[in-house]
């Protein structure tokens, strides 16, 4: 039994020896390639790569993630995320936020309109009657400065959004890191400060269909939401301010792994709610929200994160109408699905809601992981 750590120790010098050290697959790697450009501003996307071969690509455009190439159980690699072929499907009319870091306050607000230290402040409405993911132009609009970090598995993307940005009080600097870990984990730590009092709630919104093309369709994926209760909306999405347990409604309920298709009908228009994760105890982790599984491919994909809600959307207004596509693909009405990781809707008009205003001098943090993996 003693001999056992000096032949491992044997095993792994051989092991390291067999790598051939010219091998870039077995490395981190960032490469740049220039896609065009918005007025003077040059659009460049990014790719991370891992010692494994999986890779995360993304724009300083927006923020958006455009790839994530993950295996399959047979070892045959595929995109599990949807979308464009250039940068003019991005710019596209009606691009329903594929990829991107949403801002400065991702999901609604009831009416565009919140008060804040006895202040009213109006927002555009460009939902119904409502202000979705931050505005006419929020952050998935913008140009992102990026700069390298060490290690060459993550970039850190800064953006400062002016006082009155899309009506919203506040200079505010929002610094956002994308890294890939030799876990085929897709990790995304979010920061930001303000010099005056505003609501933050960043996220970011890709849409997954783990089968990389072959379905076109995510209701065979198996989902798990770690929440025993969500936020039930009005007629326009807004949370009524009410709490629901999943319990008293089976569809609702994905505390176990469930097929998305098997309840959808019974959801009028589809999922699009914010359930509420259920913490271990302490106020901020970063814990199991959820996890998603295509049983063909084997691909299995974990959330966790440190915020109190995610919002699953399961794709419903999509209706193969986008142009500039990933191979052409028709993206039909639920043909991906987002997990979005952030505060409960409208939170700055419901104070039984977790607080999501930023004051002078604090700072917001929010971290969500994407881990890959097969089964
Ligand atoms: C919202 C959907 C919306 C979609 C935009 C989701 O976060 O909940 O209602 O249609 O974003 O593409």
């Amino acid at each position: 039994m003693k001999k056992f750590p000096y032949l491992l120790l044997i095993v792994a010098v051989f092991a390291c020896k067999s790598k051939p050290s010219a091998d870039a697959s077995a490395t981190f790697a960032i490469q740049e390639t220039a896609i065009g450009k918005i007025d003077t501003s040059a659009v460049t996307e990014y790719t991370i790569s891992n010692p494994s071969g999986m890779k995360v690509s993304f724009l300083n455009y927006g923020g958006t993630v455009t790839k994530i190439i993950t295996k399959d159980k047979a070892g045959n690699w595929g995109d599990v995320i949807l979308g464009y072929d250039s940068l003019s499907g991005c710019l596209q009319k009606g691009n329903p936020y594929f990829g991107v870091l949403v801002g400065r306050y991702a999901n609604r607000i009831a009416k565009g309109k919140f008060t804040l230290d006895g202040k009213t402040y109006q927002l555009a409405t460009n939902n119904g009657p409502n202000a979705l993911h931050g505005g006419l132009k929020g952050f998935d609009k913008v140009i992102w400065s990026v700069e390298k970090l060490p290690g060459d598995s993550s970039l850190q993307l800064t953006y400062k959004s002016k006082d009155g940005e899309e009506g919203y009080p506040g200079n505010v600097t929002a610094t956002v890191v994308y890294s890939l870990s030799s876990n085929n984990e897709f990790k995304i730590d979010y920061k930001a400060t303000t010099d005056k009092a505003t609501p933050i709630n960043l996220t970011n919104h890709c849409y997954f269909n783990l089968s990389a093309g072959a379905d076109s369709t995510i209701l065979g994926h198996e989902l798990m939401l770690k929440a025993s209760w969500f936020t039930p909306v009005d007629t326009t999405l807004i949370p009524t301010g009410k709490l629901a347990n999943v319990m008293e409604s089976a569809a609702m309920n994905f505390t176990e792994p469930k097929q998305i298709g098997k309840d959808l009908n019974e959801v009028k228009g589809g999922y699009d709610h914010n359930w509420i994760l259920d913490k271990k105890g302490k106020v901020v982790g970063l814990d199991l929200a959820a996890t998603l599984y295509h049983p063909t491919s084997g691909r299995f994909m974990e959330v966790f994160t440190t915020e109190p809600g995610i919002q699953f959307y399961s794709g419903n207004f999509l209706d193969g109408t986008l142009t500039n596509t990933k191979s052409g693909k028709k993206y039909i009405q639920h043909a991906a699905l987002c997990l979005e990781t952030q505060h409960f809707p409208d939170s700055p008009n419901e104070p039984s809601f977790p607080n999501t205003i930023l004051k002078p001098g604090e700072t917001y943090t929010h971290t969500t992981v994407y881990k890959f993996s097969v089964k």
